[in-house]
C-alpha cells in the first residue's frame, strides 16, 4: 500500500444454487471473452475443456470478497494521458492482485473443502505456458475467476454489495474494484 489508493474489503455470501440460477451464463460471457487478448493463451481463461456450470456445482455457497482501491485525487489529476492511466491502473492491480490472491491461498490451504477464485486473469508467469501449447506450470495456485467461469460480476457486485464498478475515461476513477471468490463446499452434517 502506498499514498496514491486506499485498500476497503467487503464480503457478501450466497448459494451457489443462487449463483448458477440467477448469475450464470457461460456462453453468453464467453462471446466477451473471445475478444479478449487473454482468450485462448492463458489456462485461467476460456476456452475449458471443462464445463464451468459443473465445477461450480462441485460447492454449496460462495463468498464473493471485494476489494475497492480508493484512488488519492491529487494522484488522479497527475495520471491524463491514456497510456499512462492504463500503466497506473495495471501496476496498482497487479500489486494487490497479487497480495490478496496470496492472502486467499492461505486461507484455502488452512480450511477444508475451499477453492479461491482469482480476479481477472492468471499473472504468475511472464508468458503462460498455453501459448506454448505446454501444461500450466503452476497448477497448485493457478486459479480461475468468477467471470472466466460465467458469472456476471458486474451484477453481482452491485446487488450483493451495492458496488458499482467503474471505468477510466478522461481521467482515473475514483476507484477500481477486484472480485476474489471463496467457493465452500456442502457441510456434511
Ligand atoms: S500459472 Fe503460468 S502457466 Fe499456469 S495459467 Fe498461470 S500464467 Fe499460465
Amino acid at each position: 500500500m502506498d499514498g496514491r489508493y486506499e485498500l476497503e474489503r467487503m464480503e457478501a455470501e450466497m448459494t451457489v444454487e443462487e449463483l448458477l440460477s440467477q448469475y450464470y451464463d457461460a456462453e453468453y460471457f464467453e462471446t466477451f471473452c473471445r475478444k479478449c487478448r487473454n482468450y485462448g493463451r492463458l489456462w485461467s481463461c476460456p476456452p475449458y475443456d471443462f464445463e464451468p456450470g459443473k465445477y461450480l456445482k462441485n460447492y454449496g455457497s460462495l463468498r464473493i470478497l471485494c476489494t475497492k482501491i480508493r484512488l488519492s485525487d491529487e494522484w488522479r489529476e497527475e495520471i491524463i494521458t491514456p497510456e499512462s492511466m492504463e500503466e497506473a491502473m495495471e501496476s496498482i492491480i497487479a500489486q494487490v492482485k497479487s497480495d490478496t490472491d496470496r492472502r486467499l491461498l492461505d486461507e484455502e490451504r488452512e480450511q477444508a473443502g475451499r477453492r479461491m477464485l482469482s480476479s481477472g486473469g492468471c499473472r504468475l508467469c511472464t508468458r503462460c505456458a498455453r501459448e506454448a501449447g505446454m501444461p500450466c506450470r503452476q497448477r497448485g495456485k493457478m486459479r480461475y475467476s468468477l467471470e472466466s467461469l460465467g458469472c456476471d460480476v458486474t451484477r453481482l457486485v452491485k446487488d450483493k454489495l451495492g458496488i458499482e464498478l467503474l471505468w477510466a475515461k478522461d481521467r482515473l476513477p475514483e476507484y477500481l474494484v477486484l472480485v476474489n471468490g471463496m467457493l465452500i463446499q456442502h457441510r456434511s452434517e
